[in-house]
């Protein structure tokens, strides 16, 4: 009984601490979930009609016809610094060009802390990439602990699953060796592909069914494009990108009919030393360094941006912040250095504030909005306009001018805000007491 009241009263602080005003100034269109999509190995260099691919010798190499993988708003140059595959994954989540494994798992570093923060459960389905720090980030997670095609060991790793979902995982990890049994090369490594696919296609499926106010970011990773540019070879590893395009299309389907913002990208790319090469790499000396390792895909769908094709260098860095605009979160991410990809019709701005704070937003003259939270969010502000935000409160005006070209972050935050000027904190007090006394009437009745 005694654990129960702790996560009642828990519960009652966070709401109060987490709650925050959003003022929709105009209709937005914003998807209410997010799947990212992440291809181990799979390099832009191969499929992107903007580019070629050439071997270490210089030859030209084959590419992929994959039209269902450049959907939506296509960001054309986008790299990665690191082609390295845990590193790559924790650049991707964090949006911190020097990320490692251990940042990951640092309190407010990923986009996971910052949509859990806001309502989300963070869901995954990873072949490869899964380290430990990249579990624990997850509410609940599918995972191969090793890529062998023999014993492919899968484990779920769960804290907070929304109800079912374990079970769905448990059938999925139960079907793995009906993909990969009698079949064998090519289409083995694709077989494993399309397992993780079809198992993220599944969770998708099942949460807007069952829980369709559950917002959820989905991370998904498939592993054996990169595997089959390891093992095999360069004309392969084409073929493995054709079998990817033909087997995503039910995803991208779910994404596209339920209102899911999709992004597709890839850790690092791939490299080969020569036409017909056996083998590729990517992180040793001989590759690392060649724009076939570092080129990554960056493909987004999503009702808030416009598609087409987006020039301009972009940086593996850039997709965290990217994804948190999309989503209309705010970038609370603590290590980032990656910037937001100008590709949302339109912008938000988040403002930290004291709650004794009044805060409105003006253009010109013209008051457009005004409210009091701790956390206040103007969304559907229309691009490349100039306003004023005004915080008011007992210490006078602050004001600031912005001319909207991209989401902006405000803070007012008066430093003497003492915790009983606070008038949360009073409704808190009364709430918590409320908890204990409803509490200890329970533990009455029970007795
Ligand atoms: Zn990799």
């Amino acid at each position: 009984m005694k654990k129960i009241l702790i996560i009642l009263l828990l519960l009652t602080i966070f709401a109060i601490v987490s709650s925050a005003s959003e003022i929709t100034l105009n209709g937005v269109q914003r998807p209410q979930s997010a799947i990212l999509f992440i291809v181990d190995g799979f390099g832009s260099s191969y499929y992107y009609p903007e580019l070629t691919p050439f071997s270490l010798d210089g030859s030209e190499l084959t590419k992929a016809h994959a039209p269902n993988l450049t959907f939506g708003t296509r960001i054309i140059d986008i790299k990665t610094s690191h082609p390295v595959t845990e590193i790559a994954h924790s650049v991707i989540v964090t949006g911190y060009s020097d990320a490692n494994e251990e940042i990951v798992g640092y309190p407010d570093a990923t986009i996971y802390d910052v949509a859990r923060e806001h309502g989300f459960v963070n869901l995954a389905v990873m072949e490869t990439g899964d380290f430990s720090n990249m579990r624990r980030e997850q509410d609940i997670i599918l995972f191969a602990e090793n890529n062998s095609f023999n014993d492919p060991g899968i484990s779920i790793q769960a804290k907070a699953s929304p109800p079912g979902i374990f079970e769905l995982m448990y059938d999925w990890k139960m079907k793995m060796p009906s993909y990969l049994n009698n079949v064998s090369g090519v289409r083995k490594y694709s077989a494993y592909n399309k397992w993780g696919i079809d198992a993220a296609n599944a969770v998708a499926n099942y949460m807007i069914k069952n829980h369709p106010n559950q917002k959820f970011l989905l991370t998904v990773n498939v592993g054996e494009i990169d595997g089959g540019g390891h093992n095999l070879g360069d004309d392969d590893y084409v073929r493995l990108i054709e079998d990817l395009d033909r087997d995503f299309y039910p995803l991208y389907k779910t994404a596209s009919e339920n209102n899911i913002a999709l992004f597709l990208t890839a850790d690092h790319g791939m490299s080969f030393a020569t036409k017909n090469a056996r083998r590729g790499g990517h992180s040793s000396d001989k590759y690392s360094s060649k724009i076939e390792s570092l080129h990554i895909p960056l493909v987004i769908l999503s009702p808030n941006a416009a598609p087409g094709v987006v020039s301009g260098e972009y940086r593996q860095e850039d997709i965290a912040p990217t994804l948190l605009s999309i989503l209309d979160l705010p970038n609370h991410l603590q290590y980032a250095d990656g910037k937001a990809i100008k590709i949302k019709d339109y912008a938000s701005i988040f403002i930290n504030a004291d709650s004794k704070y009044t805060v409105s937003l003006w253009n010109g003259d013209r008051k457009l909005s005004e409210s009091s939270d701790s956390e206040l969010v103007f969304a559907g502000l229309p691009l490349n306009t100039s306003y004023t935000l005004k915080a008011s409160g007992a210490e006078g005006i602050y004001e600031k001018h912005v001319s909207l070209d991209s989401d902006k972050q405000f803070n007012f935050k008066s430093s003497e805000a003492g915790i009983n000027s606070n008038s949360r904190s009073i409704i808190a007090v009364i709430l918590i007491l409320i908890v204990v006394i409803a509490g200890i009437i329970i533990i009455k009745r029970i007795k």
